[in-house]
């Protein structure tokens, strides 16, 4: 075995990882083929951000994705895991604005939209690849011949489709609703665009005057400057309080409008005052009231939120200035009664953090009732699975009350809305089709101005990568894909809109399996962030450690929906781990004068080697069902502990006799089982770590061309050894228990000792001689059913089944011995001697605090310990 020899001494993952993954690409492995004898197993994957940098959620979601492509094209499935980037509307459309401001000074409406977006795709194809680039780092096999854009001609085709479609059901209208407004993005943003964080601020209670009365009405309020757009104060039909008063009038303080009292069930009498201000334009609420009342809805803000023509003179203020202002002048009117503080939910912009302004707006919605139903039924019936399951609940209740969806977007990087307005006779015509005439008169029609939110694509993905809304052989032969991968941050965004999307346009579901993982967190448990500066990049990891190593870091502490932590010291394990594995190999593959991967005849096997082929066996079965269950934390490590203890630290140093000894009967023997047990124990860990295990596995005498395309080890019963398994676990434990007192004793490992075995199963640890001897420091093994002959002064070793026995002069040079021992006495003796007096000084016990007086006392009772272990010696010695 030439090749075998010429393995290099030490694992470079930087002369392997590119070198290998180059090849794979050449071979046109990650391609994937409809193929009716095979069955399909398909991922999507969720689409980064074409101005994205890969940051560790990315490589997390990736590396999890990876494994379990790898792992079914393995087990023979025809394997489709399909890439792509996502235009990620306000996101790129920002990116692309901060560079023209900062490189040329210009806005986009310097340039107008046509121009500004040639410099969006400009911007796309010069660094939209970056991303890729770096998914292909981490070693990731997607049929890249099969990547897709949301924007490509395919996914806006099919976009176009779909909003025409739900139009035409009457489940896309148009409406003046109230929505949530990012005044610095400014544009609309759906509920799921939405963050919600406490925050401290303050209810202002505010006398409202009945008209040619003293009486007055309080209300109470956190947002003052919405008083100017206020058209009622409601309260309760059946509240004492005010019955009187419904139906009369109140002044509006400030504005001097004159605006009703009505009643409406929906205030609550005990909350606050028990009456409120009603503001449609301003307020989701308000504005159900206000349709219920036909009250008329003065929007009091512009798009950046200062306050418009309504506001009399606070024109032009911005919210915070005009709410100051109104206060200001409320207690100089001796309006304002008082002011609590008050910890209340703000809604965020997802985006940039801005307070969102809830306000009516003209907008496209998605009608989501008679959507969710059935993206409600799939997952009660469990057509689609969520792992772990409790996430299902929150999806559910989500869906369950679900809004309609604000699908408009005032910006200019997206799916422009395909409705047109005849500017003749005022028709709205949507259209599959760009059209410039109206339908109905002729007449010039505009197209509406606004894009569609991002995640209208989105929710279309795993079906219109196939190839939707045209009837491809990919769509028929991929869809509905198997796993979606994703974390638990974008269920309502993404998962549940790719649901009822798959369920309304495909008429079935589009994954079987959601596997949600959680975020990656640094070491303290913080969210990793820019703003902390303590982001951890996964292409430093992947320079320093290599691609193997970061994966398997991210595999090894994953456990489904939960959160885990990243270690520098945990990628150093990992690197370890790959340095083991490759030392270990090495090692094989210098001792091997065979050329083929087969087992011999299994009676032929020594009780070391069924052992061996037996917990391999084993582990088979168990990484399998573990993959099949999504514990691909589990699964991996098992395979770490399978090769760090039983196949390296164990399995390799017990068949080394046999591979030095040339006129061993069972040297090829053990060739061959080193040889099986390893390379298909790198299949199990391909998954994993794709490149080490390719690496060596090409070393190895192996058939076929790539790890990559071998088939998945199968659980064979003809290699279930229950009994060698047995007999080794006694004989393992019995080593263990002797290097224990060996080490206890500090016997130099190179010191052989006599090993008197007394046992009833005198079989078993007859074929453990050999072991003792090479593996324990024995230099002779005296086996026996009864205690005879052994001395008197001999340590004895106490294992399940049987009794083991050193003669302690050839563990330890006896005078030398108690001459240490004598010395470690005294300074034992000193030790405790200085904690007793400690102890005994009032003045410590009394002054020092509680916790330093018992550290000290258990440090006393810890001397003592010792001391007494040592004097128990000693008398043994003398
Ligand atoms: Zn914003
Ligand atoms: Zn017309």
């Amino acid at each position: 075995m030439e090749e075998a020899k010429n393995i290099a001494k030490t694992y470079d993952p930087q002369q392997v990882e590119e070198r290998l993954y180059n090849e794979w690409m050449e071979k046109g492995y990650f391609r994937a083929e409809v193929d009716p004898d095979k069955e399909p197993f398909t991922i999507v994957i969720p689409p980064p951000n074409v101005t994205g940098q890969l940051h560790m959620g990315h490589a997390l979601d990736e590396t999890l994705q990876d494994i379990l492509i790898r792992w079914k094209r393995m087990q023979g499935y025809s394997t489709l895991w399909l890439p792509g980037t996502d235009h990620a509307g306000i996101a790129t459309q920002i990116k692309v604005e901060e560079m023209l401001r900062k490189e040329e000074g210009l806005s986009r409406y310097d340039l107008g939209r046509e121009k500004f977006l040639e410099r969006v795709w400009e911007w796309k194809h010069t660094y939209g690849n970056r991303i890729i680039n770096q998914l292909k780092k981490l070693g990731s096999s997607c049929d890249w011949s099969r990547e897709r854009f949301t924007m490509d001609e395919g996914c806006s085709k099919a976009v176009r489709e779909v909003f025409v479609n739900l139009y035409e059901k009457g489940l896309i209208y148009q409406g003046n609703r109230i929505i949530n407004w990012c005044p610095n993005c400014v544009t609309a943003l759906s509920d799921a665009e939405v963050e919600y964080e406490e925050k401290a601020g303050h209810f202002w209670y505010i006398k409202y005057y009945v008209k040619d009365s003293d009486e007055f009405i309080t209300i109470a309020t956190t947002r003052p400057e919405t008083m100017l757009g206020d058209t009622a104060v409601a309260v309760h039909p059946e509240d004492e309080r005010y019955k009187h008063l419904i139906g009369k009038t109140l002044i509006l303080p400030l504005v001097n409008r004159e605006i009703p009292v009505i009643a409406d069930e929906y205030v609550d009498k005990e909350f606050g005052t028990g009456a409120v201000k009603i503001t449609p334009a301003h307020d989701p609420n308000d504005f159900e009231v206000g349709m219920r009342h036909n009250l008329p809805q003065i929007k009091v803000m512009n798009d950046d939120a200062t306050i418009n023509h309504h506001g009399g003179k606070y024109e032009g203020m911005d919210r915070y200035e005009a709410r100051k202002a109104i206060i200001e002048d409320l207690t100089g009117a001796g309006l304002l009664l008082q002011t609590k503080d008050h910890v209340h939910n703000v809604g965020q912009c997802y985006r940039c953090g801005t307070t969102v302004e809830p306000i009516t707006s003209k907008q496209w919605f998605v009608k989501m009732k008679p959507l969710a139903e059935a993206a409600i039924k799939v997952v009660k019936d469990g057509t689609i699975q969520f792992v772990p399951d409790r996430f299902s609940k929150i999806y559910l209740n989500w869906m369950e009350n679900v809004h309609d969806w604000c699908i408009s977007r005032q910006l200019w990087w997206g799916h422009r809305i395909p409705a047109y307005y005849c500017e003749d006779c005022g028709e709205t015509i949507v259209s599959k089709k760009d059209i410039t005439g109206c339908t109905k008169c002729g007449g010039k029609v505009i197209q509406d101005p606004d894009v569609l939110d991002t995640w209208f694509s989105s929710a279309l993905w795993p079906f219109s990568t196939l190839g939707w809304p045209e009837e491809t052989d990919d769509l028929n032969y991929f869809y509905p894909t198997s796993v979606l991968v994703t974390g638990y941050d974008i269920i309502f965004f993404w998962v549940a809109r790719m649901i009822f999307s798959g369920m309304e346009h495909m008429k079935k579901e589009p994954f079987k399996y959601v596997f949600i993982h959680g975020i990656v967190r640094d070491s303290e448990g913080r969210k990793m962030s820019k703003s902390l500066g303590n982001g951890i990049d996964p292409l430093e990891v992947i320079e320093k450690y290599g691609a193997d190593a970061l994966r398997f870091t991210l595999a090894t502490g994953n456990s489904p929906g939960n959160d885990m932590r990243f270690y520098w010291e945990r990628v150093e394990a990992s690197r370890n781990f790959a340095n083991k594995i490759w030392n270990a190999s090495r090692f094989v593959l210098m001792n091997l004068e065979i050329n083929e991967n087969k087992l011999p005849e299994l009676e032929k096997l020594t009780l070391e080697d069924k052992w061996i082929l037996s917990r391999y066996n084993n582990l088979v079965k168990e990484v399998t069902d573990n993959l099949d269950k999504f514990e691909l934390g589990i699964a991996v490590q098992k395979l770490y502990d399978f090769i760090w203890d039983e196949f390296c630290d164990w399995y390799i140093e017990l068949v080394k006799p046999r591979l030095y000894d040339k006129q061993s009967t069972s040297r090829l023997e053990a060739q061959y089982v080193l040889t099986y047990v390893l390379s298909n124990t790198l299949k199990l860990l391909h998954p994993f770590m794709p490149f080490i295990t390719e690496e060596i596995w090409k070393h190895l005498p192996h058939e076929g061309e790539s790890i990559m395309i071998s088939a998945w080890p199968k659980y064979h019963e003809q290699y279930n050894f229950v009994e060698e398994e047995k007999q080794m676990s006694v004989i393992m434990a019995a080593i263990k228990s002797i290097r224990n007192i060996r080490a206890e004793m500090n016997v130099a490992p190179s010191r052989k000792a006599k090993l008197y075995v007394v046992t009833a199963n005198v079989e078993t640890f007859q074929k453990g001689k050999v072991f003792f001897e090479r593996l324990a420091g024995a230099s002779e093994v005296i086996l026996s059913a009864q205690k005879e002959d052994i001395p008197e002064d001999a340590v004895s070793v106490v294992v399940e089944g049987a009794e083991m026995f050193i003669p302690l002069d050839d563990l330890v040079d006896r005078e030398k011995e108690i001459e240490r021992l004598e010395k470690e006495k005294q300074n034992l003796e000193k030790e405790v001697q200085r904690v007793n007096s400690k102890l005994n000084n009032h003045g410590f016990v009394s002054k020092a605090p509680a916790h330093v007086v018992e550290e000290e006392r258990q440090k006393g009772q810890k001397y003592a310990d010792m001391l007494a272990k040592v004097v128990e010696r000693l008398k043994s010695l003398k």
